[in-house]
C-alpha cells in the first residue's frame, strides 16, 4: 500500500494545548512554532511517503527542555517526533498522529575533538558535515559519510545508522558511537557507554538505540570516537559498456582481496540522468560506471592498489579508468554522484527508492532481476549506490499517480527478490513509515513481536514517534 495515502487519528489539539501551557516557563518565544509555513515545513521528509503535519513544532535548546518536552507530552497524551534535519528517506521523522515535532537542530555545538583520545563529542544538531570538516582539520577522520552530509545531522545519522560511500572500508555510524546522553520516552535523562574506546560493561546499550529510528529515545550528546586521516586518497571513474558489465567489476575487485573506500555504482538510466542534467561530461560510450576511491599513506601503495582495480575491472570489460588529478576532479566525480537522486526525479514525473542490500556475490543477479521486473511491468527502473557492499539505491521512475499501483507491485517484487536473494530491506535509510509493512518478508512474527516488546517497555504509552518500523497490527 502506498504509505503516503494513509491517514491516521490525530490528537485532540485540547490536549497540545494543555501540553504548551505546561511548557510555558520552559520554552522562550521562538522556541514553540505554530505558523503555517513551519507547520508545512515539518510535515515532510524526503522520502515522499506523506504530508503529516505537527500542532506544532518546538525547538528546544538543551538536555533539560528536551526532557520537559517528553514529560509534558507524556501527561497530556500528545504524540511527540524528534527530527533533525528532515534528511530522512523512510518518512521516520513524519508526525503520523500530528501532536509536536521535536527539532533537535538547535542543539548545534560540537563540544569537544580530542586528538590524544581520538574521540569527538557533540551536539545532535551538529550537521555531519561540519564535523568531518572540524576532525579533518586537526589531521583526524570520522569516516561515515551519509551523501547527504551538507545537510544531515548527527541526531538523525544515529537514529538512522546512517552509512555512506566509506562504509565499505570503515563502517556505519554504529561503529563509531561509543556513549550517548540519552533522553529516554518519559523525560528521564540516562548515560549509556563510555569515553574511552573500549568497554563492555553491561548491556550494550548504545548498540540497541543506534539505529532505533527515534522511537526508543533521543540523543542529547554524542560521542564518537576519529581515527587518523588516512595522508592519500585518489578517485577514479570506471567506465563500462554496461551496468552488467560494472557490476561483474565490483564482484572481482572484491574477490581479489582489495578493499578500496568507496565503490559507487552508476547505472546506464543514471549515467544519463547526469549527462542530462548537464552536471558531468561522461567519455563517449559510457554504458555504467563506478567511482572507485582508494586511501592510505603512500602516494605509491595507493597508486598500485588503484592501478590493480583498473586492471582487474578492465579484465572485466572496462574500457578506461580516468583518474582524478587533482582535488578539484575529485570533488567533481563526487558532486556527480551526489546529483544522481535528483538528476533521476527531472526524467520522469514520479519516482521511489529504495536502497536494499544483497550479498555482495548477488550483485549482478540483482540487477538482471530488476531490469527485466521493469521491462515485464513497463516501468523505468536505475540503480546506482554503494554497490562495494552490495546497498544499492534502486529507483523506479514513473509517469505519476495512475500508475502508483504499478509502482506498489514493482516494489514488492523488488523487495522480495531482493530477500529471496538473501538480501535485507534497507541498508541504511531505516524502515520508518515507509518500509513498514514490508518488514514481514525479512523477519518472523515471533522476532517482530519481540521488537514491539521491547518498543512497549521503553515506551509504555507509545506516543514517542508511533506508527513507525513494525507493521500494523490487524485489528480482530
Ligand atoms: C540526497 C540524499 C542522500 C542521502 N544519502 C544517504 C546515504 O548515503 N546514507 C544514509 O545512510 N542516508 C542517506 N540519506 C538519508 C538521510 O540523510 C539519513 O537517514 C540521515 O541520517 C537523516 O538525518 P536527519 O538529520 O535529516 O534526520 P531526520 O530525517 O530529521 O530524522 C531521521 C530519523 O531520526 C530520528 N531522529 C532525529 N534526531 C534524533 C535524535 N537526536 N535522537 C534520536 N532520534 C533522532 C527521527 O525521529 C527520524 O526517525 C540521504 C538523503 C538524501 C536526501
Amino acid at each position: 500500500m502506498n504509505p503516503a495515502s494513509r491517514t491516521f487519528e490525530r490528537v485532540a489539539p485540547e490536549r497540545v494545548a494543555k501540553a504548551l501551557e505546561a511548557l510555558k516557563d520552559v520554552l522562550k518565544e521562538g522556541q514553540v512554532k505554530r505558523d503555517e509555513a513551519s507547520l508545512d515545513a515539518y510535515a515532510r521528509d524526503e522520502s515522499d511517503s506523506g504530508v503529516y503535519p505537527p500542532d506544532v513544532v518546538l525547538l528546544p535548546e538543551d538536555t533539560a527542555q528536551v526532557s520537559a518536552i517528553f514529560k509534558a507530552c507524556q501527561a497530556h497524551g500528545v504524540p511527540f517526533t524528534p527530527c533533525g534535519a528532515r534528511s530522512g528517506k523512510s518518512g521516520g521523522s513524519l508526525p503520523l498522529r500530528g501532536g509536536v515535532a521535536v527539532s533537535l537542530e538547535r542543539m548545534n555545538r560540537i563540544r569537544a575533538i580530542s586528538s590524544e583520545d581520538l574521540t569527538a563529542v557533540v551536539e545532535p544538531g551538529v550537521v555531519t558535515g561540519d564535523l568531518m570538516k572540524a576532525v579533518e582539520a586537526q589531521g583526524l577522520f570520522y569516516p561515515p559519510d551519509p551523501n547527504s552530509w551538507e545537510v544531515c545531522t548527527l541526531g538523525g545519522n544515529v537514529a538512522e545508522n546512517a552509512g555512506g560511500p566509506r562504509a565499505l572500508k570503515y563502517g556505519v555510524t554504529r561503529d563509531y558511537v561509543i556513549g550517548l546522553e540519552w533522553v529516554m520516552p518519559d523525560g528521564e535523562v540516562l548515560r549509556v557507554g563510555r569515553r574511552t574506546i573500549k568497554g563492555v560493561a553491561g548491556y550494550d546499550l548504545v548498540g540497541l538505540f543506534v539505529g532505533s529510528e527515534g522511537t526508543l529515545g533521543v540523543a542529547t550528546e554524542i560521542t564518537v570516537q576519529l581515527i587518523p586521516l588516512p595522508r592519500q586518497v585518489m578517485t577514479a571513474l570506471v567506465v563500462f559498456p554496461s551496468v552488467l558489465h560494472a557490476a561483474r567489476g565490483v564482484s572481482a575487485v572484491l574477490a581479489a582481496g582489495i578493499l578500496p573506500r568507496c565503490l559507487e555504482l552508476i547505472d546506464e538510466v543514471a549515467v544519463q540522468a547526469i549527462v542530462h542534467r548537464g552536471s558531468f561530461q561522461f567519455p563517449t560510450g559510457t554504458g555504467a560506471a563506478l567511482i572507485a576511491e582508494v586511501d592510505g599513506n603512500t602516494p605509491e601503495g595507493v597508486f598500485a592498489e588503484l592501478k590493480q582495480l583498473g586492471d582487474l575491472c578492465e579484465a572485466q570489460g572496462a574500457t578506461q579508468t580516468l583518474v582524478a588529478q587533482d582535488a578539484s576532479q575529485r570533488d567533481r566525480l563526487w558532486a556527480a554522484r551526489r546529483v544522481i537522486s535528483p538528476a533521476l526525479r527531472a526524467l520522469k514525473a514520479a519516482k521511489i527508492s529504495e536502497d536494499i542490500v544483497v550479498p555482495r556475490s548477488k550483485i549482478p543477479d540483482i540487477i538482471e532481476q530488476l531490469k527485466r521486473m521493469g521491462a515485464d511491468l513497463g516501468l523505468t527502473v536505475a540503480t546506482y549506490g554503494h554497490a562495494g557492499d552490495g546497498n544499492l539505491h534502486a529507483n523506479i521512475l514513473y509517469d505519476g499517480p495512475s500508475q502508483r499501483p504499478l509502482v506498489e507491485e514493482a516494489l514488492r517484487r523488488m523487495l522480495e527478490l531482493t530477500v529471496a536473494l538473501g538480501g535485507t530491506i534497507t541498508g541504511e535509510h531505516g524502515v520508518g513509515h515507509a518500509k513498514r509493512e514490508y518488514l514481514a518478508l525479512e523477519q518472523a512474527p515471533a522476532l517482530l513481536d519481540l521488537q514491539r516488546r521491547l518498543k512497549a517497555f521503553f515506551d509504555p504509552s507509545g506516543l514517542l514517534n508511533p506508527e513507525k518500523i513494525f507493521p500494523a497490527l490487524k485489528r480482530s
